[in-house]
């Protein structure tokens, strides 16, 4: 996408930087980089290697951010991705960095003819459906019949697509300006029946983007248009974020929570407060980069008032972020396996909605752990509303419907993660409302003095480690060397 690409550095510039490093620095400074997710460690590492002084203010008692990987209550060795899990072969910047710590990766199976379906009552599989997109029974129009949900999507996307091709420069924004307050679903009206609707928003995982923007789900099309292989990283996501400590872990401070950030002339200060002890902390630098998510950041005091825009105060309070919740589950062998089911997924319409079946250890004998339920936005929300244990239990029975008693002779344990619960993101990642990208976007990157700006939201690659990375790389060539 000729936008993911920031209007400085090209991906290949980044990925020369994630290799080669920033040029040395002629102005060394004392960076304060707030929040250790995966932006800003990529910051903190190209800039302390360059010759700066980087300390990381992280509000939890780990690193990673979002990306983060839950080996508790499960057998020895297993694990479960609650925030990234895959990897698709077009984000570079990611599998660049994963290069460069020599991190191990296998095949994400994200699909499989052997996908199983339920929905509407009616259990199949992937392949079946390709074949009979009526047997679902979507109340579709004459003229929609025989089509899957992917082909009607792509009867609005492709057409789309080829005319941005054509000349990307060009054709990217003029499709921008002509959908840029259009929300998925006001287009979808506009081509199909209602039945087609339902079908592309449950087969599809488009419900949760029903009321965003065009534009965003647009750009994710990549994804639907080409079929991309995915990765994930062996032994889980957080050994990418965990292989930058040998090199950071002397200059991060954990438990400490920003507060208040306050900056004049020649200097930033960023307040925190000890999350164990609650102890008052300050640190004064020359710059500050800010890579909290703008959901927390809307809870920190900003010092002049304004020091800030009108235009990032108001992005930072009305930047959308989405809802998810993830459910894990231990069972004590690989039944689906037995049914022919390979990594993959199942898609229903029921509460779990998207299962997911390890794409490691495939074959082998012993304990795995499905990630049962993952859920977006709404979806997501009506399970934020029960217990851990609540929502293990009704996964189960969930999954019962489809595989039946056996679920309970196989149950070992499980647990559940949902990120609009977590205090330190506040949801799960960001995704524009109609309008957002044209009113927001080009005020989210914008330094504000002293202050500089990273994280995913400040990127067109909402929702993805790749953003994350790419707005680390973008900052940090911002700061290297402008005057203390
Ligand atoms: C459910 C889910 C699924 C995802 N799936 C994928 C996937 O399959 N593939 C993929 O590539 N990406 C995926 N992502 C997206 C990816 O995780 C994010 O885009 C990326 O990790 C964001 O990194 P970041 O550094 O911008 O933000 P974060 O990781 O949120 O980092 C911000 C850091 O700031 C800290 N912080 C917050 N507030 C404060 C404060 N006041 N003071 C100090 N510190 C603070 C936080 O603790 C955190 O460590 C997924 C995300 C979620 C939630």
């Amino acid at each position: 996408m000729p936008r993911n690409m920031n209007n400085q550095l090209t991906t290949e510039q980044m990925i020369s930087i994630i290799r080669n490093g920033l040029k040395k620095s002629q102005a060394p400074k004392h960076i304060i980089i707030v929040g250790a997710g995966i932006a800003g460690l990529v910051a903190a590492s190209l800039l302390k290697n360059t010759g700066h002084k980087v300390t990381i203010l992280e509000a939890n008692d780990r690193i990673g951010g979002r990306v983060h990987t839950l080996r508790s209550p499960f057998s020895n060795g297993l694990y479960f991705n609650a925030g990234p899990m895959r990897i698709p072969d077009i984000h570079s910047l990611t599998l660049e960095y994963i290069k460069k710590f020599a991190l191990p990766t296998n095949l994400f199976i994200n699909r499989t003819p052997m996908d199983l379906i339920y929905a509407n009552g009616i259990k199949t599989r992937l392949s079946m459906y390709e074949h009979y997109p009526g047997i679902l029974n979507y109340p579709v129009a004459l003229n929609e019949r025989g089509k899957t949900a992917e082909e009607l999507l792509l009867l609005i996307i492709q057409p789309i697509m080829n005319f941005i091709n054509q000349d990307p420069a060009r054709n990217w924004p003029l499709i921008e300006k002509q959908f840029r307050r259009n929300s998925l679903s006001f287009v979808l009206n506009s081509y199909f029946s209602d039945g087609a609707i339902d079908m592309i928003g449950v087969l599809l995982d488009m419900e949760a983007y029903m009321g965003m923007s065009f534009i965003e789900v647009l750009r994710e099309s990549t994804l639907f248009t080409s079929t991309p292989r995915y990765y994930e990283i062996t032994g889980g996501m957080d050994r990418l974020p965990q292989a930058f400590l040998p090199q950071l872990k002397e200059d991060i401070l954990f438990h400490q929570k920003m507060t208040k950030i306050v900056q004049d002339k020649n200097s930033v200060t960023i307040h925190s407060i000890h999350q164990q002890t609650l102890e008052h902390f300050t640190i004064t630098g020359d710059l500050a980069i800010i890579t909290i998510p703008f959901s927390t950041l809307r809870f920190v005091k900003v010092e002049p008032y304004d020091s800030f825009s009108y235009y990032k105060r108001k992005a930072i309070r009305e930047l959308n972020y989405m809802a998810s919740t993830k459910i894990a589950i231990e069972f004590k062998s690989r039944f689906w396996e037995r049914g022919g089911q390979y990594g993959g997924k199942s898609i229903t319409d029921m509460p779990i909605r998207f299962t997911y079946y390890p794409s490691y250890g495939i074959g082998t004998e012993g304990p795995a752990v499905v990630l049962a339920s993952y859920t977006w936005a709404d979806e997501a929300l009506t399970w934020d509303s029960l217990s851990n244990e609540d929502r293990i239990q009704y996964a189960l029975k969930n999954l019962e419907e489809i595989y039946g008693h056996q679920i309970y002779l196989e149950f070992v344990s499980g647990t559940s993660f949902s990120w609009s619960h977590n205090p330190y993101s506040c949801g799960a990642f960001t995704v524009f409302e109609p309008g957002q990208e044209t009113e927001l976007y080009p005020y989210i990157t914008k330094p504000e003095g002293r202050v500089h700006f990273a994280g995913e939201h400040t990127t067109l690659t909402h929702g993805w480690m790749q953003g994350g990375i790419e707005s680390g790389i973008r900052v940090a060539y911002e700061v290297n060397d402008l005057p203390k």
